[in-house]
């Protein structure tokens, strides 16, 4: 607990990596997370829209107020030859909040923003975790900033050595250590950072604005989703003891460090996520294989069944391919606590009855290439609630022997990220299709090898808490594009025009609202001083030469 020490108003923005109201909201019921249930009681929240739900284009969304497709961040690097560049600074084309108050003489703190590496100059400092490859220690503007570093166990280090951070949020792609190795190393990073966070935070009174973004519930809700939600999923109950508590652990600690900053009347606390989260099984199928290895992320085979609904013209996807457009869906993939079928989206019982037949004639006809049926006992019913096509995997599938790999990577073993199932093998034959009437289908189309059980969604939160806050209060369509110019408005300042986001007047009180006329200025949209000039090839000599003025490389 913070002492209470005089501050001056301040905006701490505090960002979660895929954290969602679905796991907050039943634990906030719980009483397990003490400091959201004060936030959403004391404040205005609600679901965030995020287009598309993927780290690189919102938390660049969010922190420059303007949409992707002006940003131009659409993954955590790209691919030059044979080597992944990753992102870093100078890509964040428009000015980034910490920029736009550096100039105006805010005061910032930054910590740990997706990109914000190496630190650039501010009004304040900014300090990065990111690129651990480079560096397992925090890099800082300015160099001599005091960080205390708190005392990491060697353990860590062995473990910060298995996983390659080139590619930052992709931790998961990056794995070479067990299960235990890596809840531990993301666990003691989260709380490494907050403490240091915490520290600075103290130290620094006088900054007007903070930004922190915990990665910890995405690195997490990737893998442990079926040990959380397990009724949906085929996992062992020995499993389910081992990391059912993994996700609420990891918002517990989040709520923990939020009880630092509830306290104080100048602190306006916003929270937001990047994207939601969900079970992947949502958009996936029918699980075919479990406990493929003894590591989380390979647990399941899934048969694609909404891939193939949607080819054979039964279900629609968004334009990213992600969800299910449900306006043009006539039957999908479901499940629930006690049914795993194929629902119909028909209110009307004769087109329902239609589509069912029809459906039921592909489940029929869907064959491995030596003829054998993929799905067997089918059953329907015509409610209106609740699948309508049931329907038993055959037992040939069930066995983990039946199914080929084909691994990229150096080792042999599972943690390396497979490439896809090569083929299966029934009976000593070998099979690399799947057919349907005239149509064939590659194994690896329909089979989906490796499954995370946690996946993104569009719906991410937001929490917002402050004396110019509407209490108690819902909001809704809110984009991560709203955040920026909602903060350059609590802290008084003008919205440069180019930003595509708006100030969420909804949730500020009218008493603000009145005294505060929303200002806007004309500023330009690409930072001229700050951004490196940075040619393609000479990218990573640039970065590395900038590490090297800032005393990270020798
Ligand atoms: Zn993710």
């Amino acid at each position: 607990m913070l002492h209470t020490q005089k501050t001056t108003e301040k905006i701490i923005l505090i960002g979660m990596d895929g954290a969602t109201f679905d796991i907050i909201l039943p634990l906030v019921r719980e009483g397990k997370l003490p400091s959201f249930a004060r936030l959403l009681e004391e404040g205005t929240w609600g679901n965030t829209t995020a287009i598309p739900p993927d780290s690189p284009e919102m938390w660049t969304s969010i922190i420059t107020g303007v949409k992707p497709e002006k940003h131009g961040i659409h993954d955590f690097g790209y691919q030059n030859d044979d080597k992944f560049i990753p992102f870093n600074i100078s890509f964040i084309k428009p000015m980034p909040l910490w920029r736009i108050l550096s100039n105006r003489n805010k005061k910032v703190g930054i910590f740990d923003w997706l990109f914000a590496w190496p630190p650039e100059k501010v009004n304040g400092f900014m300090v990065t975790l990111d690129e651990r490859s480079m560096s397992p220690f925090p890099m800082a503007y300015p160099k001599n900033l005091t960080l205390c570093y708190p005392l990491l166990s060697f353990e860590y280090f062995l473990t910060l050595n298995k996983i390659n951070f080139t590619k930052r949020g992709h931790f998961i792609d990056n794995i070479n250590c067990t299960s235990e190795e890596y809840i531990k190393l993301v666990t003691s990073i989260e709380k490494y950072k907050e403490e240091l966070f915490l520290n600075l935070f103290r130290k620094n009174p006088e900054v007007d604005f903070f930004a922190y973004v915990s990665y910890l519930p995405d690195d997490l809700q990737h893998l442990y989703y079926s040990y959380m939600e397990p009724y949906y999923f085929d996992v062992e109950k020995e499993e389910v003891k081992k990391y059912g508590n993994v996700i609420p652990e990891a918002y517990e600690l989040l709520d923990n460090f939020l009880e630092n900053f509830i306290d104080d009347e100048n602190i306006t606390l916003i929270i937001v996520s990047d994207h939601g989260f969900h079970r992947r099984d949502i958009t996936a199928g029918p699980l075919l294989v479990k406990n493929f290895s003894d590591f989380g992320r390979y647990n399941h085979i899934v048969f694609r069944m909404n891939y193939l609904l949607n080819k054979t013209g039964f279900l629609s996807f968004d334009e990213r391919g992600e969800e299910i457009d449900f306006s043009k869906t006539k039957a999908y993939f479901c499940n629930n606590l006690t049914f795993s079928g194929i629902c119909i989206t028909s209110r009307n019982e004769y087109e329902r009855n239609y589509t069912i037949e029809e459906v039921v004639k592909i489940l029929k006809n869907i064959k491995l290439e030596n003829g054998e049926r993929i799905f067997l006992n089918i059953n329907t019913t015509n409610s209106s609630n609740g699948p309508n096509i049931l329907f038993q995997l055959n037992p040939l599938l069930l066995k983990k022997e039946t199914f080929k790999f084909e691994f990229k990577g150096k080792g042999s073993h599972a943690y390396d990220t497979p490439a896809s199932i090569k083929y299966i093998v029934i009976n000593t034959t070998l099979i690399r299709k799947i057919l349907l009437f005239n149509t064939s289908f590659e194994i690896d189309e329909l089979i989906d090898f490796s499954q995370l059980s946690g996946g993104h969604q569009i719906n991410g939160i937001i929490i917002m808490k402050g004396k110019n806050i509407k209490k108690n209060f819902t909001i809704q369509n809110v984009y991560p594009i709203d955040i920026a110019p909602t903060i350059l408005y609590l802290l008084k300042e003008k919205i440069p025009t180019y930003m595509d986001g708006k100030v969420l007047t909804e949730a500020i009180k009218e008493e603000y609202l009145s005294k505060n006329p929303i200002l806007y200025t004309k500023e330009k949209y690409i930072s001229p001083t700050l951004t490196p000039k940075i040619s393609k090839e000479g990218e990573f000599k640039t970065i590395e030469e900038r590490l090297k003025e800032l005393g990270y490389l020798k």
